[in-house]
């Protein structure tokens, strides 16, 4: 777009889920629709993470873990794919893709970094961590029934940050949100076992991913 008619146009709302997606099912897929239902998003990017080399890629490389968010996301505004971190040489930092995807951005966009509780919690040890808010809100994905208090660490910066609800996020980055939601309960974990043991994972995944997977022979026991 030029920029005068980008200058006109709203401030965008770009929203960042990562994840190994190994393979990315439905439970990412349903929570990220409404997530970005919530927040309105213009687009809310799949950003499939590098697996830590000492997890190893028995099976499945990154182009296929790649392709298979692309096949899932396919047609299903606004959800759609990053995969700027499995294009490095090395597994990126999240502060590096959130100054990378900025870079990109106009000033007044809005970026939305989605993390699930137990990551949230853990954010004290991500490196630089401490500047992730000058880049981005931070929503962290909660569980009705979740009963958890945030560490020490964090109490500072949820008092100083924290808004009561999504609608209370201005600006293009700098508070903290809480969506809440009942997860499904699929995991990537449970189709790797199933398709390990041979079984069905039709309706866990999307029909083109349950294709993919197929047509490679993904995720099956060695004979
Ligand atoms: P694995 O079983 O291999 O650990 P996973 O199913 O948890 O994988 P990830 O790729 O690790 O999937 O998850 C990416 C993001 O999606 C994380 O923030 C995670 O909390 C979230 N997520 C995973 N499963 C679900 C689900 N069923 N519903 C909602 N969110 C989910």
């Amino acid at each position: 777009m030029n920029e005068p008619a980008r200058a006109a146009a709203h401030a965008q709302r770009i929203g960042l889920l990562g994840g190994t997606f190994d393979p990315v099912h439905i439970g990412h897929l349903r929570s990220a629709l409404e997530v970005a239902d919530i927040l309105a998003l213009d687009e809310l990017r799949l950003v499939p993470n590098a697996r830590p080399p000492h997890r190893g890629e028995p099976q499945v490389s990154p182009t296929q873990r790649l392709a298979m968010v692309e096949q899932a996301v396919q047609d299903i505004a606004p959800l759609c794919v990053d995969g700027r971190e499995l294009l490095r040489e090395r597994p990126s930092y999240t502060i590096e893709t959130l100054e990378a995807v900025r870079d990109e951005l106009a000033t007044d966009d809005q970026l939305f970094l989605l993390l699930g509780w137990d990551a949230f919690c853990g954010l004290p040890g991500w490196h630089r961590w401490n500047e992730l808010l000058a880049h981005c809100h931070i929503i962290v994905l909660q569980r009705p029934d979740a009963d958890s208090e945030p560490p020490d660490a964090l109490r500072n910066l949820l008092a100083a940050r924290a808004v009561g609800s999504p609608a209370g996020l201005h600006g293009p980055s700098g508070s903290i949100a809480f969506v809440w939601q009942t997860p499904l309960a699929v995991s990537a974990t449970q189709i790797r076992q199933l398709l390990a043991s041979g079984k069905s994972v039709r309706y866990l995944v999307p029909d083109a991913v349950l294709a993919y997977i197929e047509a490679h022979g993904l995720y099956r026991a060695p004979n």
